[in-house]
């Protein structure tokens, strides 16, 4: 049984007599326990809308969310806040994400003492606890945000949310506000957290070397839909999407795997060309869009070989 499943989940913002924005759309994925799972796209395709769905920050059109083989679509808000203390974010920038009134002791504390799950001198023992796991030194835990570095406040958010022992972390663009030399620190911290603890995570970018390095599976989610999905050496080795093979070609790589696949070269982005809502919606930036099919039809996934799937029409 997978840790978290995904099924045909939407979300739709707006309407009211306008056909409103369907920023996730139709989106199944599975995610087995121990394992990093990561979801790749640019800014606008809905990747961080998914991450909200999925502990009900927002809530779905439509669809189901599985955890554990629990239903989490159908549960009361307050059967979902228990399910929080199991399902975590980490936001994706450590500057705005923390309180600045807050010291250490109180961010990393707080959720604690939200789900009254210690107070007082055991609160301070599971703090500096986690403190030393995410590689804080004890003598800061009454310092502010402010006092500390980029890398050392994303592990006061590692910290705070791995408090209350969650099974499934969400990483919503984790490193994307630090600096290259510091987005290492973070990525191999969180990767030896995984291994001591038995974490599971979903991680959100829009950079695929950051996938490549950290996950097991991978998926590209294009306008609201996941157009190629497989494990992480099929989705690098062999893309069968164009999207995928167009942003394969914006990583600067030695890779002789990289180098030898046929890429095309995208040159527009996701906001400068818009999707009339029909036809293939990657149809308008396509470097290999066909007339035909490509301007009618959406395509649907198709398995391209055991264990990857991709949405074009050049692949049936
Ligand atoms: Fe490109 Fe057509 Fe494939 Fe869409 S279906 S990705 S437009 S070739």
């Amino acid at each position: 049984m997978s840790l978290l499943e995904v099924n045909n989940l939407t979300k739709v913002f707006g309407g009211r007599g306008k056909p409103g924005v369907r920023a996730v759309d139709q989106v199944s994925l599975r995610i087995e326990e121990g394992s990093t799972f990561g979801l790749l796209g640019e800014s606008g395709s809905g990747k961080s809308t998914l991450a909200r769905l999925i502990p009900r920050l927002i809530e779905p059109t439509s669809g189901e969310i599985r955890f554990e083989g629990q239903a989490l679509h159908t549960l009361r808000e307050r059967e979902m806040r228990a399910m929080r203390e199991r399902i975590q974010i980490v936001f994706q920038n450590p500057f705005s994400s923390l309180n600045p009134r807050m010291t250490v002791r109180q961010l990393i504390g707080e959720p604690l003492l939200v789900f009254g799950r210690a107070k007082g001198s055991e609160l301070d023992r599971r703090v500096l606890d986690m403190m030393q796991l995410v590689g804080l030194p004890a003598e800061t835990i009454n310092r502010y945000p402010h006092e500390f570095s980029g890398g050392q406040r994303q592990r006061i958010m590692i910290a705070r949310a791995l408090i209350l022992h969650p099974k499934l972390l969400i990483l919503d663009e984790p490193t994307s506000a630090l600096d290259v030399s510091v987005q290492a620190q973070v990525l191999n911290l969180l990767i030896d957290l995984q291994q001591r603890l038995g974490l599971t995570y979903f991680l959100i970018t829009h950079d695929m070397s950051v996938v490549r390095y950290m996950c097991d599976q991978a998926a590209l989610m294009y306008l609201g839909k996941i157009v190629e999905s497989g494990s992480v050496d099929q989705v690098f080795k062999t893309p069968a999407h164009p999207y995928t093979q167009s942003l394969l070609n914006d990583i600067p790589s030695t890779d002789p795997d990289q180098r030898m696949l046929e890429h095309v070269s995208l040159e527009s982005d996701i906001f400068s060309v818009r999707w009339s809502g029909q036809g293939c919606r990657f149809s308008p930036r396509c470097p290999a869009a066909q007339v035909g099919a490509c301007k009618t039809d959406d395509p649907a996934l198709v398995s391209v070989r055991a264990g990857q799937v991709a949405a074009c029409h050049l692949l049936r």
